[in-house]
């Protein structure tokens, strides 16, 4: 069996060590290489306790890219220079596997075009944990029946952008439900800038940064005499590996980017 040669870019970071040992203990996919600019020249299997396996973080992802010939890059890094990444990693003929958020709609678009136009597959999703997926698929069904709604995301206190992707990705779901995209809004004095939290379609979000927290959601609808809380935490960067997993081996046979863990399941 020929297996897919894959390259961790961020392996440096808490995600990419994560999915450094997932990969390493899928028998059909082989670590290839590692890109970050951060622990340049450590040995991954080392850093991620699995023992030294000899692929070590190189600064340079043409470097990488060339050395190495992955059939898939799984990236999780910054918004920042995200475009220009993923751009080399489709030109050198790699699938791309990514978890990054804080992409604008605009690097959405391009890499979507670039996908469609070289028929390389590319995958994205704002959260690969299966039970995010289905808390925002839930709270898109109650959305139609509940539409008065916020969100509370809760996070770790390294999170570098807010509100996270996937309460982006589950207020555009809601909004898309066909309920008001205007905020209903009681409030009349603002004591505090922020107090009501962002508007993003019309729904509140609220982001909590805390230690101890890894990734957590809550989605609270109102009606008449009831509330409904649809609530997901994920309690270890496990939970996102099996979904990664199954990008991995997806992504070989798609010609587009497609958007969402849900679109490969
Ligand atoms: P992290 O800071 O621990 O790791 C990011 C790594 O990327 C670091 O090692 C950093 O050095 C490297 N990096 C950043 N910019 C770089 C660049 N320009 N060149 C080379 N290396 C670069 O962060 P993390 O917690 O691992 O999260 C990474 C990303 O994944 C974030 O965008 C986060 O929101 C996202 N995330 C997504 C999911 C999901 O399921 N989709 C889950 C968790 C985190």
């Amino acid at each position: 069996m020929k297996k897919i040669r894959v390259v961790v870019s961020g392996a440096y970071g808490r995600m990419g060590r994560e999915v450094v040992r997932a990969i390493t203990a899928e028998n059909d996919l082989e670590l290839v290489g590692a890109f970050d600019s951060a622990g340049v020249g450590c040995d991954t299997g080392e850093i991620t306790g699995i023992g030294a396996n000899g692929i070590r973080v190189d600064a340079s992802l043409n470097s990488v890219l060339k050395n190495s010939k992955p059939d898939v890059v799984v990236d999780f890094t910054t918004a920042d220079g995200f475009e220009k990444r993923a751009s080399a990693i489709m030109k050198s003929g790699a699938r791309l596997v990514t978890g990054t958020t804080g992409l604008s709609d605009a690097t959405l678009k391009k890499l979507e075009k670039q996908a469609g136009d070289k028929k390389t597959g590319v995958v994205i999703a704002a959260n690969f944990a299966i039970g995010a997926v289905l808390m925002m698929q839930f709270a898109e069904k109650a959305a139609r029946y509940l539409p008065d709604c916020e969100i509370i995301e809760l996070h770790h206190d390294k999170k570098l952008d807010a509100p996270s992707g996937t309460a982006l990705a589950t207020a555009e779901k809601i909004a898309a439900a066909g309920r008001s995209t205007e905020r209903k809004e009681p409030t009349k004095t603002v004591k505090l800038d922020g107090a009501r939290g962002g508007d993003f379609k019309g729904v509140s979000v609220h982001s909590v940064r805390l230690p101890g927290y890894v990734a957590s959601q809550e989605v609270i609808f109102g009606a008449q005499g009831q509330t409904l809380k649809i609530r997901h935490d994920t309690i270890s960067r496990e939970s996102f590996m099996p979904g990664v997993v199954l990008a991995v081996r997806k992504v070989m046979r798609l010609k587009k980017m497609v958007t969402g863990l849900e679109s490969l399941l």
